[in-house]
Order: structure tokens, then sequence, then C-alpha cells
């Protein structure tokens, strides 16, 4: 564990130098490269009250993100294959003691019913989460889960892309998990503060920390080069667990030449008989969390950030504009729910936590255009082999943007021809001609003669 210093990030977290306005607006100035910072650098940043350099925090988290990723969002949605779990997470509905959950497994046939439904949405990637429990949510049924999804194709459209949030394995484990075809292998610490952590997890081997801190090198070791990381805030200091999460992060480099795929930021929601969801011990507050995703944005430029639907869609708009590159839409957190909600499920009784955003994904599509952010159902880098340090080193020289944005173009060009309601299609053309403006020299021929073969009826346009 000496990756995480916990007395170095404490003596951080009281170094009263780092609370000069002068030093943060230097630090600020050094950002703007888009070229990371370190974690001191990290720590002076996130302890800024002031509000005017406040807003320059903000500004340059805004032209960070926009430098690298333009206005592009990714979405995606969840699948709940199981809430079974042995477990006990505090904060958590699918704890082993919480005896009031209907638990649920989904069959194969279930499963496939669910996949169906995203993709009659107009989803290309779903992330599929599981309770952890060998009876219930083995290797083998996530492996027949994968498969399932993978197989479907409804007039053209199919998931083109399954990342996974599943309790840590093995390396071997790891490696049969690699063979399925996963895109990102996604695991979040919780809580980077060893005391923390064994107080939130009492028992089932959840609680083992050190076994969860390296699951990462396990997978990376097993060959699964895109990982994403996570903490789930409210439960201590954010200041400590944002500079603990980037030293996860910095290690992950620095040892195998690959950070984190992707960070996500998930804040703690209330939770059927999860005694600390309810008032979390360390809630963190809108403008704390914005500086959070604005902090990580400018420390790890390249590293995509993920927001769930635990997020209020005011709130989602601002974290947007500040660095967020991922998003879920549409989003359900209960096996089944996808087609039982129409069947008036009492949800609430299966779910993991309550969620804060219920708009369709039509409706999130459309309010992205309205804001100037384009939804990409892109999926190309997987499938042309551009992950771990292959995808960084395109990201990093700046050439990925002759990619993305003719990719995420044509997958939206997609989406809008056979998905989108008459509402959002004229919105959505209208944006998509904006965009095509914004690109010049052989991006922007790409990019209009991608949408013309989509035009003309192909499907799944990349390269
Ligand atoms: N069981 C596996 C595990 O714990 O790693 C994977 C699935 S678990 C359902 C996925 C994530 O949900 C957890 O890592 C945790 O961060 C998040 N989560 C759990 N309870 C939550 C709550 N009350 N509010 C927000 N997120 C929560
Ligand atoms: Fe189980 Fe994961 Fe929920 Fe913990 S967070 S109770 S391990 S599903």
């Amino acid at each position: 564990m000496e990756f995480i210093n916990e007395d170095y990030i404490f003596s951080l977290l009281k170094d009263e130098s780092l609370k000069e306005k002068e030093l943060q607006k230097d630090i600020i100035q050094k950002a703007k490269e888009a070229k990371g910072l370190t974690l001191r650098e990290s720590a002076a940043l996130l302890n800024i009250e002031d509000k005017e350099l406040l807003e320059e925090l903000f500004y340059t988290a805004k032209e960070v993100k926009e430098k690298i990723y333009g206005s592009r969002l990714v979405l995606f949605a969840p699948l709940y294959v199981t809430n079974a779990c042995v477990n006990n997470c505090l904060y958590c509905a699918f704890r082993r003691d919480n005896k009031e959950l209907k638990r649920k497994t989904l069959s194969i046939e279930e499963i496939k019913g669910e996949t169906e439904f995203l993709v009659k949405q107009g989803h290309k990637r779903i992330l599929l989460v599981a309770g952890e429990s060998l009876k219930n949510s083995s290797l083998d049924y996530i492996g027949e889960a994968i498969r399932t999804m993978y197989e479907v194709h409804i007039n053209g459209g199919n998931i083109r892309r399954i990342n996974v949030n599943v309790a840590p394995l093995s390396i071997d484990g790891f490696k049969t998990l690699k063979s399925f075809g996963i895109g990102t292998y996604q695991c979040f610490q919780e809580t980077y503060h060893y005391e923390t952590y064994v107080k939130m997890h009492p028992d089932g081997p959840k609680k083992d920390f050190a076994w969860r801190l390296y699951a990462m090198d396990r997978a990376l070791q097993a060959g699964i080069d895109d990982v994403g990381i996570g903490a789930l805030f409210g439960l201590t200091d954010y200041k400590f667990e944002t500079l603990a999460m980037l030293s996860h992060a910095f290690n992950l480099d620095e040892k195998y030449g690959i950070g984190p795929h992707t960070i996500s930021v998930p804040r703690l929601e209330p939770a059927l008989n999860a005694p600390v969801s309810h008032k979390p011990p360390f809630a963190v507050d809108d403008l704390s969390f914005k500086k959070i995703v604005a902090v990580l944005r400018l420390a790890v430029p390249y590293t995509g950030i993920i927001l769930s639907t635990r997020e209020r869609p005011e709130l989602r708009r601002e974290l947007f504009s500040l660095g967020v590159s991922q998003i879920s839409a549409g989003s359900r957190t209960s096996p089944g729910a996808y087609r039982e909600s129409q069947e008036s499920l009492n949800e609430y009784e299966m779910q993991q936590f309550q969620l804060g955003d219920h708009r369709s994904l039509d409706e999130v599509v459309r309010d992205c255009c309205q804001l100037g952010f384009l939804p990409s159902f892109c999926t190309a880098c997987y499938r042309s082999q551009r992950t771990g340090d292959r995808f960084m080193e395109f990201a990093k020289s700046g050439t990925i943007h002759f990619m993305c944005s003719p990719n995420a173009l044509s997958t939206f060009k997609e989406y809008i021809i056979d998905y989108a309601s008459e509402e959002t299609k004229k919105i959505a053309n209208d944006f998509i001609q904006k965009e095509i403006e914004k690109l010049d020299g052989p991006t922007k021929t790409k990019a209009i003669k991608m949408i013309e073969r989509v035009d003309a009826g192909e499907r799944d346009v990349y390269f």
C-alpha cells in the first residue's frame, strides 16, 4: 500500500503555503499547458476558496477539456445483472444484511431482453454491473452474459463495447475476463482512507483493502489495458480522497506506462437499509464537487471522467463543461428494471441507490445538443486496438481529434436517423451541421464522407 502515502497526503493538506493565492494562480497558469499536475499542485488547487480564483480554476478546466475532448460526451447505460451480494458495505442497498431488498439474478434470457431494450433506445455501450457472489455472478455467468449482450442485433443496432464493474479478480480471473472481449474493467476503491475503509466494509471478501487496491495491477498484468478507478465521495474528506485517487493514477502510470483510462466520481446517494447512505459522514456540496472535477481534469488531462445518473440534470450540465467526458443516460440500477419498469415494478425495493436523473436517453441527447455538447456513441478505439498506451500516444499527440470528431459525428448521425424522436431530430441535425462547420481540412472531409455513408444506409461507420 506504499503508493497511498497517508502521512504525505495529510502533510499536504496541513501545509499553509499551499493556501497562498499567488501560488495557486501560478499553478492554474501551468495547468493551461494540459500536461498534468503533481500531487502537491493538485492539493494547492483543492484548497482554493476565493470566489474569483475558483472561477479562474473552472475556466481553465473548461479550456483544457475543450482542447482535449472538444464538445464530445460519450454516452452509456449500466446493466445490472444481479443484486445478490456477499459483502456488507454500509452504504449500498445490495449489502448482505438488507433483508428487505428483493434479490434477483437475471437469467440469460432476461439479459437478452434488457440488452434488446437498450439497443432499441439507441445505446451502443453498456456497463455491466454485479454484486459480488460466487454463486450468482461467477465468471462463467459473466462470460455468458457478455456473449449474449454482444449477440443482440436489431436493425443495424447493437452493443459495441461492454465495460465491466465487478468485484476484483485474481490475475487468472482477469485473463478470463479479458477473453470475453471487454472494454474497460472498472473497480472503485470507495475510500482510500484505510481506517474508513475498514469501518465501511465490516465483512465479506471486500473487507480486504489491499486486494481491492491492487486489483488494477492484476488487471494490467493480465493484459486488460483499459482500467477505470473511482472513489465514492462522501465517506471521508474529499480533498484526501481526490489526492489519494490521484496517487493511485500516478502510480499505475509509473509502473505500467498506462494511467487509468477513466476516473469515476460517484457521490453517495440514499439507499435502502444502507446506514451511512442517508447521512454521509463527509457529504460533498455541489461547489466542492465541481472543484473535484476541475482539479482532476487539470491533474490528469487525458483520463476520461465518468459521471453517472446519480447527479441532478442542472448540476450535470455544469460538470460537463468542467471536464466530464462520459455520462450514463436513461439508467436503472436494479436487475431487470429496463423492461420491468414498464410493468410498474416497485423499483426501490430492488435498486442499488436512488437516481437523481430520470430522463430518457432521447431527452438527455436533446439536452446535450441544446447545451452545445455533442453526444457520441463511438466505440472505435477499442475495436481498432487503440487501447492502453497506444490510446495515450494518440491522445497526447493530439492525433486523436482526427479520429474522434468524425467518429462521434457519424455515430450520432446513426442515432438521430434510427432512434431520435421528431423533437430531437430537428435540434440534433442543426447541431451536427454546426459541429461540422467547426472542423477543417481532412478531418472535415472525412466527417462529411462518413455522415454521407450513414445517410445512405450504412451502419457502424468508424475508423
Ligand atoms: N459489487 C462490486 C463492487 O462493489 O465493486 C461492483 C458493483 S457496485 C454495485 C458498483 C459501485 O456502486 C460501487 O463500487 C460503489 O462505489 C457504488 N455505490 C454503492 N452504493 C452506492 C450509493 N449508496 N450511492 C452511490 N454509489 C454507490
Ligand atoms: Fe455488494 Fe458492491 Fe454493493 Fe458492496 S458496493 S454491497 S460489494 S454490490
